[in-house]
């Protein structure tokens, strides 16, 4: 994990966050080659789950959002981490967190404060940080980020930073019915930042203060279609998402199903995708039936009635849901997991084409040569203008191998002396490092039909 990191922070993928200023903890800044990964994968998401499918409309709800929301939904009082703290050194951790990293095989998901106080003085797990074992109570602690929204006084003045989108497809469910032509089954798609005051053990963006999330709540009529066929469904979409779209090793994945205790009480079934980091399997993408409770909540909560009525039957009735929900910094940092490779003189990203930062690189082979640097500058440019393209002349071409090698360039095209004759490059590929000359009038489709 550390060589990603390192590569991350070197290439410019990730930064610490606020760094100049000493870094805050568990926030992070993209940098330019990390920007362009994560808006790829981003793109590729809203695609395929929104823009191809005839059964999915999109929605983009506030951040900000009404306490009341949070309250019917569970949040305020619900949407808590067992804290511990070193009284020793003051390390805090979560309880959970501990227990599973000290005892091997000890799932711990679901149970209470004083069951995992138990496990921990039982156990007398030591701290990570300086080896006693001295802990204070296990207690509970919100997520939620609270702001206070200045024009307004006193309690009323409380809103929530969203902890997840979810709830604005809830909020936003009659709406969409009204303005639009959906039938049931239909699925609301949002993309957007999430925001949970975690604690949290480090491992680079896999766990934030700050989140981008990707989240449908897919509804349909439990009477008129099966809900294990549509979980089954679902399953297959997001598997075939991640290994055939971003192009991920399917050794490296696999499904969990969430046990009694796991499982949230109104859920009938919750599986979550994980992905084997170099720090264990941990949930990649959660995937959840849901039942009615979020509407009835949400109908409960504001007293407006969500229910929708059946044209055949006239009967109104709450439409049930299929969650699927994803990190797209967790599918960011499993696509650099997962094309990190080492070899003996050269580190490289076997990143898919499609979703690579740069899709190729144009060098002068020399750059005191005009002629040269000319002739490269003209085919940068005009290549430029379709696709996302890097132009070096720094150093030996040696080294520019090796830096979009790191950035996981797949194309690199050096324009050398033979060009001048017979208008053609050398094309290199990342991954076998072999070249061949291409025509420039070709050197365009060439790329294309290879990303
Ligand atoms: P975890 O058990 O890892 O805390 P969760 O079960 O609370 O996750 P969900 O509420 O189901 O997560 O959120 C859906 C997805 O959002 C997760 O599968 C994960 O990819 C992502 N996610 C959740 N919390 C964070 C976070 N703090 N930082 C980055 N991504 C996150």
């Amino acid at each position: 994990m550390q060589n990603i990191t390192a590569l991350a922070k070197r290439r410019g993928f990730i930064y610490p966050g606020s760094e100049i200023y000493g870094g805050l903890a568990n926030t992070y800044d993209y940098g330019p080659v990390g920007a362009e990964l994560l808006r790829n994968i981003r793109n590729l998401w809203w695609e395929v789950f929104v823009q191809r499918r005839d059964d999915i409309v999109g929605l983009e709800a506030s951040i900000i959002s009404h306490q009341e929301i949070w309250k019917a939904s569970g949040h305020t009082s619900g949407f808590a981490d067992a804290q511990v703290d070193c009284k020793n050194c003051k390390l805090r951790m979560r309880a959970d967190h501990l227990i599973e990293e000290s005892l091997d095989d000890k799932n711990v998901e679901g149970l209470t404060t004083d069951e995992l106080d138990d496990i921990i003085s039982e156990n007398k797990i030591k701290c990570p940080n300086c080896g006693k074992s001295d802990w204070t109570k296990v207690r509970k602690f919100n997520l939620l980020f609270p702001v206070n929204l200045g024009i307004i006084e006193g309690d009323q003045s409380l809103a929530y930073l969203r902890g997840e989108t979810a709830q604005g497809m809830f909020v936003n469910f009659k709406n969409i019915l009204e303005s639009t032509r959906v039938k049931l089954p239909f699925g609301i798609a949002q993309l957007g930042k999430s925001f949970r005051n975690e604690i949290t053990p480090g491992n680079s963006v896999f766990r934030t203060l700050e989140f981008e999330q990707g989240e449908i709540e897919y509804f349909f009529d439990p009477n008129e279609s099966n809900w294990e066929e549509l979980f089954e469904a679902w399953k297959k979409s997001i598997w075939s998402f991640i290994t055939e779209k971003i192009g991920i090793n399917k050794d490296n994945l696999r499904w969990r199903e969430h046990g009694e205790k796991e499982r949230s009480f109104y859920s009938k079934k919750t599986e979550d995708l994980e992905y084997n980091f170099p720090f264990g399997f941990k949930e990649l993408w959660g995937l959840a039936y849901r039942t009615d409770y979020d509407l009835s909540q949400h109908e409960k909560g504001s007293g407006k009635e969500l229910k929708i009525i059946n044209s055949q039957t006239n009967e109104k009735k709450l439409p049930h849901v299929i969650e699927p929900a994803v990190g797209i910094n967790r599918i960011f940092l499993m696509v650099l997991c997962d094309a990190y490779r080492e070899e003996e003189n050269r580190v490289y990203l076997q990143i898919n084409p499609k979703l690579a930062p740069f899709k190729a690189a144009v060098f002068p082979l020399l750059s005191n040569k005009p002629e040269l640097v000319d002739k490269a500058t003209k085919i940068y440019k005009d290549l430029r203008s379709d696709l996302m393209v890097a132009f070096d002349d720094r150093g030996n071409i040696g080294k520019r191998y090796l830096y979009q090698d790191e950035i996981g360039t797949p194309f690199c095209i050096t324009v050398d002396f033979d060009t001048l004759q017979n208008d053609s490059v050398t094309v290199r590929d990342r991954d076998t490092m072999k070249q061949e000359r291409v025509k420039i009038s070709e050197l365009k489709k060439f790329l294309i039909e290879r990303i």
